[in-house]
């Protein structure tokens, strides 16, 4: 039986240094908005050599199912466009080693 082995990855000068953290993925405390009708949370993550943001939300869903389709379309489309937003914004931004993260494939 083959065994996988990788190769562990130090923490970082920003991540929890605790349980969050993997052996070769970082993970920043989480910063969270709650005064915005559901909850998000971005959290930075390093995984091998790359870093990119975690975004994750609770939205309140209609509890009639129709509605609460619908409601997950627009949120769907709402995220599809933000996500061309921040990667429009992030072309922008002044600093060095940018990276185009959004639109690439997961590895
Ligand atoms: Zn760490």
């Amino acid at each position: 039986m083959a065994r996988l082995q990788r190769a562990e990855t130090p923490h970082t000068t920003w991540c929890t240094r605790d349980h969050r953290c993997g052996i070769e993925e970082h993970r920043s405390p989480d910063i969270t908005a709650d005064e915005i009708g559901g909850r998000a949370w971005i959290t930075r993550v390093r995984a091998g050599n790359r870093e990119y943001a975690e975004i994750r939300a609770r939205i309140p869903l209609h509890p009639n199912d129709q509605v609460a389709r619908a409601q997950l379309v627009l949120c769907l489309e709402i995220m599809r466009e933000l996500l061309i937003e921040v990667a429009a914004r992030l072309i922008r931004l002044p600093g060095r080693n940018r990276q185009r993260a959004i639109g690439r494939k997961a590895a």
